[in-house]
């Protein structure tokens, strides 16, 4: 423990001399539940029934426009747009981020497995990078946990990612049987391939998967991972990925180099004791957070949605949704107010 305490105290330090003292939230845009690959141990989209075609767990359209207006005015990052592979139509992918560029009013990052050049290409006028699913960089451990998934595709699409000015990102999962001693490999996979940012989460141990009775990762362990990557590569924008239960580990990540947490459930827990200890660890850690997790944002919903470009009968299903969203974020007695606030405040 003294170690990691040392160990996060030269990794603040780094940061410091590299970020402002503030954090976010991230908020991942998902439009799917199922996946052509589906077979990656860990992945609740590996447990959903064999016989639910990937193409049929699409989400609508409009759920994830009007959860982007969300993101938008509640001053979140838009992590990435992601889903299962293979589930979407390039049209449709096309439309998707078109649809989000517009509302959100800037490029994206965008997570759909390897992405071929024409492909890439054709998505250019809205992504600003490209993020792969890597998961873990063990050659033996990612063959195990990802059968299906290689990592080559994924490294073919980071360099030809470079011929286009694109940012690049990664995913790490800790907590699925890598060592301390697999740290090299995985510095060596962000150098080779001049990874801008990465995507640290612990393992959740899902239902139905390998996983399910392991516990998950110690705040320490991840905590661990953090604070090495910020004094291996110190301008990494590094991602802590944490769930409902994990709340009170969000200082400790902050600490350890984390510049923004992620994966949260923040519109089932708007406004609710997590999101309040959330703010509170922020605070803790030195940070200013500035997203809003607390307090129902004043805005003209209808005057949003009717500024945008989409057809009436799609703007009349993003305001469907969008109530159901309001509604879900009342909940836990969010309270409304007529000027953004700093949830610091
Ligand atoms: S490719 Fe991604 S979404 Fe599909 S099963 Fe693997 S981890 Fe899950």
């Amino acid at each position: 423990m003294d170690d990691l305490h040392s160990l996060m105290q030269q990794a603040q330090l780094i940061y410091r001399a590299h970020f402002p003292m503030e954090t976010n939230f991230e908020r991942a845009l998902f439009f799917s539940w199922g996946c052509t690959i589906g077979d990656c141990v860990f992945c609740y989209m590996s447990t959903q029934p064999a016989g639910k075609k990937p193409t049929e767990t699409k989400r609508s359209i409009s759920s994830i426009f009007a959860e982007s207006l969300l993101v938008k005015h509640l001053h979140w990052d838009v992590g990435f747009v992601t889903g299962g592979i293979g589930v979407l139509k390039p049209d449709e992918l096309e439309f998707l981020l078109k649809g989000i560029y517009e509302i959100v009013g800037e490029k994206l990052w965008l997570s759909v497995g390897p992405i071929p050049k024409p492909l890439l290409e054709r998505y250019l006028p809205y992504i600003k990078g490209i993020v792969g699913s890597t998961e873990t960089v063990n050659p033996v451990l990612h063959k195990k946990v990802c059968p299906s998934k290689p990592l080559a595709p994924y490294e073919k699409m980071f360099e030809l990612s470079k011929q286009y000015s694109l940012k690049r990102a990664m995913t790490f999962i800790v907590g699925m049987g890598e060592t301390h001693e697999d740290f090299p490999l995985l510095v060596d996979f962000i150098k080779k391939h001049d990874i801008h940012k990465i995507h640290l989460y612990g393992l959740i141990p899902t239902k139905g998967t390998i996983y399910e009775h392991t516990p998950p990762p110690t705040k320490e362990e991840q905590a661990w991972w953090i604070a090495q990557l910020r004094i291996a590569v110190p301008t990494l924008d590094i991602q802590a990925g944490i769930w409902d239960d994990r709340a009170e580990s969000v200082s400790f990540f902050l600490q350890a180099g984390a510049n923004s947490i992620s994966k949260f459930q923040a519109v089932k827990f708007f406004g609710s004791e997590v999101c309040r200890q959330i703010v509170a660890e922020a605070k803790n850690a030195g940070r200013t957070f500035s997203g809003n997790l607390l307090t129902m944002p004043s805005v003209d919903w209808d005057a949003e949605i009717e500024r945008l470009s989409f057809s009436g009968e799609l703007k009349v299903e993003i305001r469907k949704k969008l109530d159901v969203y309001l509604k879900q974020m009342g909940k836990h007695g969010a309270k409304h107010i007529n000027r953004v606030v700093l949830v610091n405040d």
